[in-house]
């Protein structure tokens, strides 16, 4: 089996030394990252947790600053990283849906220098909201060409406060969803609760194009989530939120659940795979 982390975030080694310098200038990356003890990570770093974790590959961004200037820096940085490590890494590109011009250039120039994903955005620090249809409407349209998929982050909206936590849940999300059926999807963090939803038939049926990620799972729920989620839909995609969550310990955790072999393959790196093998450059 080859196992896939869908949600990483890496950092040029300039970035993580100067990094008071990007609090300054994006006040939702000094919101998560303001503090030294907030753990950030280079793409060896993330390479040397894959190889003691086991993982194959990992779906790798930056981060989705306000400022496309800051944003096509972070880019390059992954894409430059995805080259040197061949096979090993699915770069997503960074853009702001608020410049939506400078955005549409960005991800499509990326799109061709081989990323396989648009992605992880940031709704509440990049200033757009998730049915800021006029923003996201050529974003989309670009993925679809390239039959690759947009991740936009969204959190659960009760439960304890932590940095990070953002205006934007399962009802936006849902919207989202609605709004672009054609497009593939990705909700970081279950979806802020969204797969709950999908008991109700008529909202799974809208959203068969729709994948939830795991990442940050181990500060927000109990591990049970994984089995009772994977009873009512398929489309679940193991991510950490390295550098935030350890690889080694999550997959660890998630092993010892008792899911079905093949509900664990799906989630590991099958579901994975098949979304990503779609598109990308072409
Ligand atoms: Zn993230």
């Amino acid at each position: 089996m080859q196992v896939i982390d869908f949600h990483t975030h890496i950092f040029a080694p300039e970035v993580i030394a100067q990094r008071e310098r990007y609090c300054q200038r994006d006040s939702w990356f000094q919101l998560l990252y303001g503090k030294p003890k907030a753990r950030m990570a280079t793409v060896e770093k993330l390479i040397a947790s894959m190889d003691e974790a086991g993982v194959a590959g990992s779906v790798v961004f930056g981060f989705a600053f306000a400022d496309m200037g800051l944003c096509r820096e972070g880019n390059a940085y992954v894409l430059e990283a995805a080259a040197r490590y061949p096979g090993r890494l699915f770069p997503f590109a960074a853009v702001n849906p608020a410049c939506p011009k400078e955005a549409l250039r960005e991800a499509r120039a990326c799109l061709e220098k081989g990323a396989q994903g648009i992605g992880e955005l940031m709704p509440d620090g990049q200033g757009f909201t998730l049915t800021s249809f006029e923003m996201l409407d050529p974003l989309m349209e670009l993925a679809r060409a390239y039959e690759v998929p947009v991740m936009i982050h969204v959190n659960e909206q009760v439960g304890h406060y932590y940095a990070g936590k953002g205006k934007f849940g399962p009802r936006e999300a849902y919207l989202l969803a609605l709004h672009y059926p054609e497009n593939t999807l990705v909700f970081p963090h279950w979806g802020g609760g969204l797969p709950f939803y999908e008991l109700m038939p008529e909202v799974q049926a809208a959203l068969q194009r729709v994948y939830y990620d795991t990442a940050a799972t181990h500060y927000l729920y109990r591990d049970a989530i994984f089995e009772q989620v994977a009873s009512w839909t398929k489309r679940i995609l193991w991510g950490t939120d390295y550098p935030l969550i350890s690889q080694k310990r999550s997959l660890r955790r998630v092993r010892a659940l008792r899911l079905a072999p093949e509900v664990l393959e799906r989630v590991l790196g099958g579901n994975a795979l098949a979304i990503l093998a779609r598109g990308g450059g072409s």
